[in-house]
């Protein structure tokens, strides 16, 4: 049975128990909300990983994603890249590998790694079929299923499958007439391929209970894939970008009376007026399905630190009531990241996510503690409350130390020092009070 299941039966399962510990909430209100579907654990028993949660009153958490282009195949890397996204604090990781032996590298990150591992299973199925058929549109649909099937057996977490994509969804982008950005969604873009030559619908909108049958059968969490989202900001948030949610959002409700946990997935690139909709629409139709916010990317003009336009659109996911953001890293739209592009990404992510976090729980105490620590010169208290520090503690080793008490920042004009003997002292005499 899976964890909606024994929650929908009154069980508080082991998994709830620890997602209830480690977010400071009580097991009974996290098991109600599993079984209402607004929270979901990746706890597919086939393989032991670390228990995360993602939903509705929880931290929002951030996925680190990696994996092989057909340009550059290095599975080593890969491996590392998986190790450098674990110790940076990612909460999850996806391996989208679609170059080399794609199982052998899955198996590989999944052995290096404790974190739950995310997977397109459509990516893999479609370059299996270039390599026996010579095209990915030749793809038989037998292929795809038994792909899924495989990857849950071998111990998959999460998988985003693109259920939403149907030929009214392709119609509606027909008619719509613009999109400047086109489809970047590798998922969505092939399968719309695959319906246009076989002249098909969507296996996985067709027969969604296989889907959901299959997923079900390991306790594999269903993340409804946003297939049409835009690659452009000008795209965002138009027609066939929402009727894909709408069916997203149908479709979650469905799998979660089917007794799948699901979430739904959003863009994207969207300017940072339209986030809010974005989400209001997804809770509301969804009846608060967790939402999984791939970036996103606020603006199209600074390649290099899409790192940072992406933190930007995930510190306001995260505010208004998004559950789980895919990072982004600097070499976005440039090229496949290497390690050190990982970690920036993780870290921006996680910093992004805090932000929201402040608004959305109203979880200031950290902040708080900071400023005390920064007032009161308690440097190690500031490194250990630092999200990064290892960056923080190199930065001030690395800057000179002529003074140890302050900073090579103001140096003699430290304003900290300077106040010392003034108001701090009546703010610290209140602080205890
Ligand atoms: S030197 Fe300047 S930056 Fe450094 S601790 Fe003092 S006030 Fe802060």
């Amino acid at each position: 049975m899976t964890q909606i299941e024994r929650a929908a039966r009154g069980e508080v399962t082991e998994e709830i128990r620890k997602v209830a510990e480690d977010e400071g909430l009580d097991a009974v209100v996290v098991r109600d909300r599993v079984a209402e579907g607004q929270i979901v654990i990746p706890a597919n028993p086939n393989r032991e990983s670390m228990v995360t949660g993602i939903g509705k009153g929880l931290r929002t958490k951030v996925n680190a994603s990696i994996g092989t282009s057909t340009d550059i195949v290095d599975p080593d890397m890969e491996v590392e890249k998986a190790r450098v996204a674990e110790r940076s604090g990612a909460d999850t990781l996806m391996d989208l590998s679609v170059g080399g032996d794609i199982a052998s590298i899955r198996r590989a990150v999944m052995d290096a790694i404790n974190l739950p591992i995310g997977t397109v299973p459509l990516y893999e199925a479609f370059a299996l079929s270039i390599e026996r058929y010579g095209s990915a549109v030749d793809m038989p649909e037998e292929l795809l299923w038994e792909v899924t099937e495989k990857q849950c057996e071998e111990g998959v977490g999460f998988m985003a499958i693109h259920c939403g994509i149907n030929r009214r969804t392709v119609e509606m982008l027909r008619r719509q007439h613009y999109r400047y950005g086109g489809l970047v969604s590798k998922g969505g873009s092939y399968m719309v391929a695959w319906m246009e030559h076989n002249n098909r619908e969507n296996p996985l909108y067709e027969h969604f209970d296989r889907v959901v049958e299959i997923l079900k059968k390991h306790d594999v969490v269903l993340s409804l894939g946003n297939g049409f989202r835009a690659g452009a900001i000008h795209d965002s948030t138009d027609r066939v970008q929402i009727q894909e949610l709408l069916i997203n959002c149908e479709l979650a409700e469905t799998g979660r009376e089917m007794g799948c946990q699901t979430m739904v997935e959003g863009p994207g690139h969207i300017p940072i007026n339209e986030i809010e909709a974005n989400i209001i629409m997804e809770k509301r139709m969804s009846g608060e399905s967790p939402f999984y916010m791939l970036g996103p990317i606020t603006t199209d003009v600074a390649p290099g630190y899409d790192h940072i336009t992406a933190a930007i659109g995930a510190a306001l996911s995260s505010a208004y009531g998004a559950d789980f953001i895919c990072y982004v890293t600097p070499s976005e739209h440039l090229g496949l990241p290497y390690p050190g592009d990982v970690r920036e990404g993780v870290m921006a992510a996680r910093i992004a996510a805090h932000i929201g976090d402040m608004i959305k729980h109203g979880s200031m105490e950290r902040d708080r503690e900071m400023s005390k620590a920064r007032r009161d010169m308690n440097w190690s208290r500031q490194f250990d409350l630092a999200i990064d520090p290892e960056r923080a503690r190199e930065i001030k080793m690395k800057r000179g130390n002529g003074n140890e008490h302050t900073c090579t920042m103001c140096g003699k004009f430290c304003a900290n020092d300077i106040l010392s003997g003034m108001f701090v002292e009546n703010m610290k005499g209140s602080d205890k009070a």
